[in-house]
């Protein structure tokens, strides 16, 4: 059923007073948390941050270093540095995305089709400033205003009626940041326009125009993985130390004696992970290492600057960062002289290398092809190199799709042969596949938490997916006796699906457990003497 729209129009976006929306109105959950009380509540906004960023959208703040400014004179120059931006947005020779884009301004038919599908929408119940065309709209009208003669001829007239003001500005920042990124609006389009697309262009003028991205994803993202080696400052002495220590934990955990090949030349496969595996969850790196050995991979890591971090995060906000990112990643493994690249367990690694990349350099300046871990994984449980105990995984399992490996590139299938063969009681989500909805992290969000932007993302673009987590669950949910494993075979995603556990306490309230693919794998392998997740072995 259609939702209502709230009331506030696209140049509502220049009115210098107040919140644009409140969010006080958001999708109810499902059981058990529809009772009062279950559901954590928002950490209200500091008045002080008003005084020095932007919180006017909706009170939340993402870009912690777009700050308000102190004269006119510092305003004129953003100004001036935005239109700039817009401008080359729309110039050929500066933006290979110009084509789609050109598109999504032009021939929106306003059907709202796009915002049915868009899960932010979705769970602030219809609000209008997160429907998917507001912030496309916006910026129709301000190009409207300043780069065509009618709208500069005839202004309101012609629908060229926003006054841009940093308040203005701002605001379409904030705005481009409460988007996943995760395009189910485009999928959707009868039009075959392209929302997502958008607001990350948006994103591109503030970075590469005007110097403003969240810090999350620009000084602690791509700066630091150029200078340190990853993006979680991991740098190679203490990577080293890292993957000594996951060796003889693993051992003593479960008796399996791993030990991770580094640098090894012309190996067959250079697997990359986010880098933050090797720190958050260091049983995905280590199930990677039993799963391949197992099956007879020779493969190797990369410990070169770049080589041992798969992410890059300028694909959410910066044509520049993006190619900078991939192509030292690309040299690491041009170095080594591996035959291919297989990306392991991060989505936005798997879109930004294997069909970012090609937008970025070609074939001869990439030198080595790239390929998702999913299908290796599946080819090796179809031929038998991998042998399976189900028994030893027999818990409610449901499957979480992330955008970019399965809306984004189209690998749908291979994950669900591999759990039907090792997860007899796994049940799909609704909607599920290509239909997903996002974790709610995409696009920066999952490491996003300056001021209180984890609330955005635990309460609201979040929030479709704990529901369809609680509706996947919906038998044994409120039993804690039963363990439930939410399968996320992303980083990101899994951060995020980790943070709404914590968040609504659905581990400690109801045994809702979460982690990737490779350490269901493990954990159902038949040659394991003892389970792989603690979680089991507490039982
Ligand atoms: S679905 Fe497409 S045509 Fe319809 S409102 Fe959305 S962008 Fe416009
Ligand atoms: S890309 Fe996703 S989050 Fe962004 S507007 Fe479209 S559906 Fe909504």
């Amino acid at each position: 059923m259609a939702m209502e729209y709230k009331n506030v129009r696209t140049t509502d976006i220049s009115r210098r007073e107040g919140l644009l929306s409140a969010l006080d109105d958001l999708a109810p959950l499902p059981a058990p948390y529809d009772k009062n009380g279950l559901e954590p509540a928002f950490k209200d906004p500091k008045p002080e941050w008003a005084e020095t960023n932007c919180c006017s959208l909706d009170g939340f703040c993402a870009i912690d270093t777009m700050k308000r400014p102190e004269t006119q004179e510092e305003e004129d120059e953003l100004k001036v540095k935005f239109l700039k931006g817009l401008e080359k947005l729309f110039l050929d020779a500066n933006n290979k995305y110009l084509q789609p884009l050109s598109l999504t301004m032009e021939y929106c038919a306003k059907c709202n089709t796009c915002s049915e599908a868009c899960h932010v929408y979705k769970a602030a119940n219809g609000d209008e400033i997160y429907r998917p065309i507001f912030r496309v709209d916006v910026l129709r009208k301000l190009y409207k205003k300043y780069f065509t003669r009618s709208g500069k001829l005839l202004g309101s007239l012609t629908g060229a009626d926003i006054d841009l003001d940093w308040e203005t500005i701002a605001r379409l920042g904030e705005s481009a940041y409460r988007c996943n990124l995760c395009r189910r609006c485009a999928q959707v389009c009868p039009m075959g326009l392209d929302n997502g697309m958008a607001a990350r262009e948006i994103r591109k003028i503030f970075s590469m125009e005007m110097g403003l991205a969240p810090t999350p994803v620009h000084a602690k993202g791509t700066q630091l993985q150029l200078k340190t080696g990853s993006s979680t400052g991991l740098t190679r002495p203490a990577l080293l130390d890292t993957l000594e220590f996951i060796e003889e934990d693993t051992y003593e955990r479960t008796g399996r004696k791993i030990k991770f090949p580094l640098d090894k030349k012309g190996a067959d496969v250079l697997l990359f992970h986010n880098a933050g595996e090797f720190m958050a969850w260091p049983e995905n790196p280590a199930a990677f290492a039993i799963l391949l050995d197992e099956a007879g991979v020779d493969w190797t890591l990369s410990t070169d600057v770049v080589g041992y971090d798969s992410v890059n995060y300028g694909i959410w906000y910066d044509d520049v960062q993006a190619k900078n990112v991939a192509m030292a990643q690309f040299e690491a493994a041009r170095k080594l002289g591996v035959k291919r690249i297989v990306i392991g367990e991060c989505g936005h690694a798997h879109k930004a290398a294997v069909v970012g990349a090609d937008r970025m350099a070609d074939s001869e300046e990439r030198g080595v092809p790239v390929e998702s871990f999913l299908p290796m994984m599946a080819e090796f449980v179809r031929n038998g190199r991998l042998k399976f105990d189900p028994s030893k995984n027999d818990f409610p399992v449901t499957l979480h799709d992330p955008c970019n490996i399965v809306r984004q590139m189209g690998i749908v299938e291979p994950q669900r042969e591999i759990l039907r063969k090792i997860a007899p009681q796994f049940r799909e989500m609704t909607p599920h596949g290509v239909d997903n909805y996002c974790c709610g992290g995409g696009s920066g969000f999952a490491i996003m938490n300056s001021y209180n932007f984890g609330d955005f993302r635990t309460k609201v673009s979040g929030r479709m997916k704990f529901a369809q987590i609680l509706n996947a669950f919906a038998d044994e949910m409120e039993n804690p006796d039963i363990v439930k494993y939410v399968c996320a075979p992303c980083s990101n995603c899994k951060g995020t699906i980790r943070d709404l556990l914590q968040a609504y306490k659905a581990t400690a309230r109801y045994n809702v457990q979460y982690g990737g693919i490779v350490e269901l794998m493990v954990n159902g392998l038949a040659s394991m003497d003892r389970p792989y997740f603690e979680f089991l072995e507490a039982e």
